[in-house]
């Protein structure tokens, strides 16, 4: 049976995957569903029934109440921001991921120099959010690089998060004091015989450790984090629903946390164009309806795995951030990029490309969404 509690002492994973393993989306009804969308606020259960096959034939409803529950919390605002890779070298072998340690990709590091230059062209198209990103090896990428890292960014933009390997609290801390924000770390499914088959070999294996990275990243002072399932490895209603318990429990344990849904689908990547998700248009616009009508409050960045039209029309229904200008080899924003892609992008944009294709959807495209009163640094 699926709970809800307001308990304070909550142990973030053992709630989740209490009401993960209970949820039954076959006996969800055409009633429950109703139910779910006229409902003032949405309960676990109103989620799993948005989920489930039988929504599928209220697209149009749920989108419309996302529509106007993400202009009631964020106007029509979406805030522009790209990914830099600095270092694209990884000790884990995750079946899906072009950046794995088997695969033989060229593979680079930048010096702080070039991350200097990456961020004075990055920061030149008006961009002021920016997200870092290093593969997951800490021997080629040490705190420390991502902490020199950091604080050139500081330099240029107003918001910096980090996609890197999952850390300590004490790490956390050391990199939050240089000038990050927020951390992004991606369960990537929640149904741990998948995730035990997927994550072949490596320090990902330890499917708690990860779990738990963000709640140790918003205990390290970070204000926010990112969080999601990849699409595609396993019954994606069910990791969907996971991915939304997750960002809910640690919510309610920690409310003033900013926390930000993604929803990545799997992409090829070089060596392995046969990388699908199987996830159609439709179930995943179900999944960003569903996020949405869940947790009205939630940011939620839409990335460049999706194509150009799709995220246009998406644009207006549940993301408050979207990604523009982007590049998934090592560097690429200043000079040609010094190592292979992570994945093929579906979004080529540029910056001002997207920037306009907003505008004209009515929508207002922004560089910035978050002041510092007293400079963290
Ligand atoms: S998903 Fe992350 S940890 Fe896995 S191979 Fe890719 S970069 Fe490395």
């Amino acid at each position: 049976m699926l709970t809800q509690s307001l308990t304070s002492d909550i142990h973030v994973m053992d709630r989740v995957l209490a009401d993960y393993h209970a949820v039954d989306f076959s006996s969800c009804t055409d009633e429950d569903v109703l139910e779910a969308l006229s409902a003032q606020t949405t309960s676990i259960r109103d989620f799993a029934a948005l989920l489930s096959p039988c929504a599928g034939k209220y697209l149009e409803q749920m989108a419309a109440k996302a529509k106007a529950l993400t202009e009631q919390y964020f106007g029509v605002n979406k805030c522009l921001y790209t990914p830099l890779y600095i270092a694209n070298y990884c000790v884990n072998h995750c079946s899906y991921c072009g950046f794995n340690c088997t695969n033989k990709i060229h593979r680079a590091k930048l010096t702080m120099e070039e991350i200097e230059q990456e961020a004075q062209a990055i920061s030149s198209t008006g961009l002021r959010e920016i997200l870092l990103l290093t593969g997951e090896s800490r021997f080629h990428s040490d705190v420390e690089y991502i902490g020199e890292a950091v604080k050139i960014m500081r330099r240029y933009f107003n918001t910096i998060g980090l996609e890197v390997y999952p850390m300590d609290v004490s790490e956390y801390e050391y990199l939050h004091s240089l000038g990050a924000d927020y951390v992004s770390v991606y369960q990537e499914t929640y149904d741990r015989d998948v995730y035990d088959k997927v994550h072949i070999s490596g320090p990902k294996k330890v499917y708690d450790y990860r779990f738990n990275a963000l709640e140790r990243a918003i205990q390290g002072g970070m204000r926010g984090g990112g969080l999601g399932a990849l699409l595609g490895l396993s019954d994606f209603r069910r990791d969907a629903f996971g991915s939304g318990l997750h960002a809910y429990w640690l919510q309610k344990k920690y409310p003033a946390a900013e926390l930000s849904f993604s929803v990545p689908r799997l992409r090829p990547y070089v060596n392995n164009d046969d990388n699908q998700s199987g996830v159609g248009d439709r179930d995943f616009l179900q999944v960003i309806l569903a996020y949405r009508i869940f947790m009205p409050f939630m940011g939620f960045s839409l990335s460049s795995r999706e194509n150009a039209a799709f995220r246009d029309n998406c644009a207006a229904l549940a993301p408050t951030k979207i990604s523009a200008g982007v590049k998934t080899g090592v560097g690429g924003h200043s000079e040609e990029e010094k190592g292979d892609v992570q994945f093929k992008t579906s979004d080529e944009r540029s910056v001002d490309e997207i920037y306009n294709a907003l505008l004209k959807r009515g929508l207002q495209p922004v560089f910035n969404d978050y002041v510092y009163i007293i400079d963290a640094v």
